[in-house]
């Protein structure tokens, strides 16, 4: 096996799945979207597939989705964005942070990472061949803190890598934050690539802040972007990348020997879209995220109330077990799967005090898994 995948492992949270399946848990930690695409979405899409448009598309993507992308970008970022030169059709997020990274780094170059983060980020840091640099963010309101990001800052550093609405804290870093940021980033000569793969989420009347919309981001800024969570179609693997002219071009060149293009007849579906009719789900998700928020300060857990995203982290130091240990005992005893923090930090030892849940799974299994916790938590007994 080679070096990098000795290093990387697999995924922290993939053993206590596969526990939860096998007992049956109810799952309160993956933020799986609960809807569907639109239906116009589906209908082009089988259309597509019935009536032979089964090959390749064009590697940077369908124009007419990129256009969707663009327009996309338009309301929910406030940028613009030129669809021929801007924009690049990715298989998912996934595929658009790895080819960002691989894009604008070398070998041995360090890329500045915010913790706690997406459990995926450091693997792939480490598979472009880079080495993560983790800057925590200042608890407890998971503050960007620029002085923690100078400081870790070396003459190898070439990218940041930021996720903003925020998995799994919730922050939705603000224009100061963003801004502060990217002004960094130039000044030092350095790429900051942002996961917005939850732009569409927001909530309390913000915005969501993207570099791209802000002076200076020419050179210094990728995008990345999903239709996973922002259409509710995870598994059609569509993402984008959206960045200048020359940076594009770069993120194309990787992208053709990544996967040379995302599936041609689902790009013709997603294509479908109607842009204006997209109904905004954020406000549903702000009163399922108050009602989360609402039944686990009950249960005594300490909780930042999300401010974008799927997920809210919550503190367990009071039930005194670290969250690893905390999670497994749920999986088997209450049949409740929660993602302990452990996962999203590069030393897991960081992670013990926090567990990570979401609220837009389903509404009635959500509460089920609810009320096991509370019977748990208060050491009753429970009935499964
Ligand atoms: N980035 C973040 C922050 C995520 O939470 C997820 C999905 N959980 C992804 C990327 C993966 O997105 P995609 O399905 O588009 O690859």
């Amino acid at each position: 096996l080679s070096r990098r995948v000795s290093g990387i492992g697999s995924m922290r949270l993939a053993g206590l799945m596969r526990l939860a399946t096998e007992i049956g848990a109810i799952d309160i930690a993956l933020g799986i979207p609960p809807g569907e695409p639109p239906a116009e979405v589906v209908r082009a899409a089988t259309a597509a597939l019935t009536g032979g448009r089964n090959q390749y598309a064009p590697p940077e993507g369908l124009l007419a989705l990129r256009e969707v992308i663009a327009e996309l970008a338009q309301r929910r970022r406030g940028v613009t964005v030129d669809p021929a030169t801007e924009v690049t059709i990715t298989c998912g997020a996934t595929e658009g942070v790895l080819n960002a990274l691989l894009a604008v780094t070398d070998p041995g170059d360090e890329v500045i990472l915010f913790e706690p983060c997406y459990e995926n980020y450091p693997g792939m840091i480490e598979l472009a061949g880079t080495v993560p640099r983790p800057v925590p963010l200042a608890g407890p309101g998971w503050r960007l803190d620029l002085g923690a990001v100078r400081a870790a800052l070396t003459p190898r550093t070439r990218a940041v890598l930021l996720n903003t609405p925020h998995n799994p804290t919730g922050r939705a870093f603000d224009e100061d934050e963003v801004a502060g940021l990217l002004g960094l980033c130039a000044g030092h000569g350095l790429v900051l690539i942002t996961d917005e793969v939850y732009e569409g989420y927001v909530y309390d009347g913000r915005r969501h802040v993207s570099p791209l919309g802000l002076p200076g981001a020419g050179e210094h800024a990728i995008v990345v972007g999903s239709l996973s969570k922002s259409l509710q179609m995870s598994g059609w693997r569509l993402g984008y990348c959206l960045a200048s002219p020359a940076l594009t071009e770069a993120v194309r060149r990787v992208h053709e020997r990544t996967t040379v293009g995302a599936p041609g007849p689902l790009q013709v579906g997603a294509a479908a879209v109607d842009v204006a009719a997209l109904a905004d789900d954020s406000a549903y998700f702000q009163r399922r995220r108050d009602h989360l928020v609402a039944r686990l300060e009950e249960l005594g857990l300490t909780v930042f109330r999300p401010e974008g995203g799927w997920f809210v982290l919550a503190a367990v130091d009071a039930f005194g077990r670290p969250s690893d240990l905390l999670a497994e005992d749920l999986v088997r005893s209450a049949g409740v799967l929660v993602a302990p923090g452990t996962s999203f930090f590069t030393d897991p030892a960081d992670g013990r005090r926090w567990v990570r849940m979401t609220f837009v799974r389903d509404e009635g299994r959500t509460e089920e898994a609810l009320d096991r916790m509370r019977k748990f938590l208060s050491g009753g007994h429970h009935d499964r």
